[in-house]
């Protein structure tokens, strides 16, 4: 694509919630983070409702081309990978504080789509009691996330949220977890109606995804925000459209609110300056990565604190329940 053909609106774009095409930009550039391939890429906001999605929005077949093999989640060398204690230790909370949410329901099986390596599921499954039925759902599973879940007691099942979840049973399940996934996806409505079949009547959902809205977005949104991460988020919402979203699929909304956003603090900063997220290079500035521990705590804290005060931040969450 030439950059002479790259235009500033258009009534090609398909909103997933109002249905209109007509869209105009809101950023464009190239992969900041990984170079995976050439850009630009652009983030445009629907006219009628202010949506924001990827346009034009890749096909399917294209979607793994942009997860190279130095994505954060897969690379030791990222400044963004998480492991070790304090990984650990967020996974336990993080786990601590689902089971706090979804007191007085009746849990008996969790299903975690897009967890990744299932240690997140495995701490789930350990709040939750260990006779509760664990069932990891994803692309695909490495051998050693096998391994580990069979020694967890933890089921894995390969499918696609959008495209391939039969077999996960019908009205079967009572919490189903979501984390930063559904900005991921190409059709996060059809993703959200999928899940509401799949629970039980009284069952949960809970969605984590970047809220536009918080401090760090509002300093970077003109291009460095760490939330766009181009072009790998197809959708970004506000609590007003999650909601919508969620609405539409027949959830009633059991609780919503923002979480702190450390990520897309570190990204944005790491955007700014030119640094990218496949390694740390040698950049003074190169102590803005995630295993910073005072500089991650200071990040948390003070969006946490932000959010006591009624302020938003980049990250939101939802629990969405299917009614008796
Ligand atoms: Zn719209």
């Amino acid at each position: 694509m030439s950059l002479t053909n790259l235009s500033d609106s258009g009534t090609d774009g398909h909103c997933i919630l109002c249905s209109s095409t007509a869209w105009t930009l809101v950023v464009r550039a190239e992969d900041m983070e990984y170079s995976c391939k050439p850009g630009p890429f652009d983030l445009v906001a629907c006219v009628r409702c202010g949506h924001v999605y990827k346009h034009p929005m890749p096909p399917a077949e294209e979607v793994p081309s942009l997860y190279p093999n130095t994505y954060y989640t897969v690379n030791k060398r990222s400044p963004l990978y998480l492991d070790g204690a304090l990984y650990e230790r967020k996974l336990v909370k993080d786990a601590a504080k689902l089971r706090k949410q979804t007191r007085g329901l009746n849990i008996r099986s969790i299903v975690d789509i897009g967890g990744g390596d299932i240690q997140r599921l495995i701490k789930v499954k350990e709040a939750f009691g260990r006779d509760v039925e664990a069932i990891a759902f994803d692309l695909q599973f490495e051998q050693e996330w096998i391994d580990k879940a069979q020694s967890h007691g933890v089921r894995v099942v390969v499918g696609n949220v959008e495209t391939d979840i039969e077999s996960l049973q019908d009205n079967g399940h009572d919490l189903i977890v979501m984390r930063q996934l559904l900005e991921h996806l190409r059709d996060p409505g059809v993703a959200v109606r999928n899940v509401f079949r799949k629970l039980r009547a009284g069952g949960v959902v809970i969605i984590d995804t970047p809220n536009r809205g918080g401090l760090d977005y509002w300093i970077w949104k003109k291009k460095f925000w760490g939330g766009y991460h181009i072009p790998r988020h197809f959708h970004l919402f506000t609590l007003h459209s999650l909601t919508q979203l969620m609405k539409d699929a027949g959830f009633h909304i059991y609780d919503q609110g923002y979480l702190p956003s450390l990520g897309f603090w570190v990204m944005s900063l790491r955007n700014q300056l030119g640094l990218n997220s496949a390694q740390r290079g040698k950049s003074i500035w190169e102590f803005l990565y995630f295993k910073n521990i005072p500089l991650s705590v200071g990040f948390i804290l003070f969006d946490w604190i932000r959010i006591k005060l009624g302020f938003q931040s980049s990250n939101q969450f939802i629990i969405g329940q299917k009614r008796v």
